[in-house]
């Protein structure tokens, strides 16, 4: 199985004609889920052909601006669209107010409905969960109360193997036990194996959104063994005291959580507008760790098992 991440926008504060505040679609098990919803984030879905439609989830971290000045235009289009399917909206408590307030100054009476889930509490807590995957919000260390995403499919069934199956003339019936895990009685009451028919089926996979936040290693039980880690590195390690004062973290601070979180690969992004080029925040992580990518608008990041 696999799971695609686009990135529309990593970068931190004001947005300008090159650089996108945070947002970015990530596609499991066939679900789109938006997360973070900055300034022009609705443009950023037509540039690189998302569909609307498709987005029935969006996880909001936090309430600056750069995360979430996009989601009343969004909210907005899905109307003038003529929306039908419910909404729902993931984020720290306060947005339902300002979203509501918008909608009833401008006289917006929604085509659909908008279920908030507003989060609270210094806990992990299990806010989605379907016949495929979970999603659980992460308390992070900001300035503000601030919530990251971990995205986990669900353990699928063994794997068929077919040639065992007709060999020994399985019924179709018995196919759902064996893919349970369970033996094999034949018609002379043999029982055989579930290793005969079945092998292993490949480890679910999983995706962790940690931005904004300061370094916390606080997370990484909560977060152990991602396949990939988005993790902000609003600044170079020669800003480590800017990176406390403001609650970020720098390259080398996510790399610690990557590290101690065993995540498979990790991906940075949320970067300061004074780092015109990026590869900077590349060349630093790399000193430490290997699997290691840079967050570029448009670019979709594609994991695999
Ligand atoms: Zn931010
Ligand atoms: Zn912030």
């Amino acid at each position: 199985m696999s799971f695609t991440l686009k990135i529309l926008g990593c970068s931190s504060a004001t947005p300008t004609t090159k650089a996108h505040p945070s947002a970015q679609i990530l596609n499991m098990e066939e679900k789109l889920f938006l997360i973070d919803c900055g300034e022009g984030t609705q443009v950023q879905l037509r540039k690189y052909k998302v569909r609307f439609s498709k987005i029935d989830h969006i996880f909001i971290s936090h309430l600056h601006g750069d995360h979430f000045f996009g989601l009343i235009g969004l909210v907005s289009s899905f109307h003038t669209l003529n929306r039908g399917k419910d909404l729902h909206i993931y984020s720290p408590k306060g947005l339902k107010e300002i979203i509501i307030t918008q909608l009833k100054i401008t006289k917006t009476q929604l085509s659909y409905y908008i279920h908030f889930h507003e989060l609270k509490g210094n806990e992990p807590i299990l806010i989605h969960d379907d016949k495929k995957l979970t999603v659980t919000a992460i308390p992070l260390k900001h300035r503000i109360k601030t919530f990251g995403y971990l995205f986990e499919e669900k353990q699928k069934e063994r794997k068929l193997n077919m040639d065992a199956v007709l060999n020994h003339e399985v019924e179709v019936c018995d196919y759902r036990g064996l893919k349970l895990g369970k033996d094999y009685t034949d018609n002379n009451g043999n029982v055989i194996d579930n290793s005969v028919f079945t092998s292993n089926p490949s480890a679910p996979l999983k995706y962790a959104y940690c931005s904004d936040t300061a370094y916390y290693p606080e997370i990484t039980k909560w977060i152990k063994g991602v396949d990939l880690l988005y993790h902000e590195s609003t600044f170079l390690d020669e800003l480590k005291e800017l990176a406390i004062k403001t609650g970020h973290s720098t390259v080398k601070d996510a790399v610690l959580i990557a590290k101690e979180a065993e995540a498979k690969n990790l991906l940075l992004g949320h970067f300061s507008a004074r780092y015109p080029n990026r590869e900077v925040f590349l060349e630093e992580a790399k000193l430490y760790f290997n699997n290691v990518e840079i967050s570029e608008k448009g670019k979709d990041f594609i994991y695999n098992n």
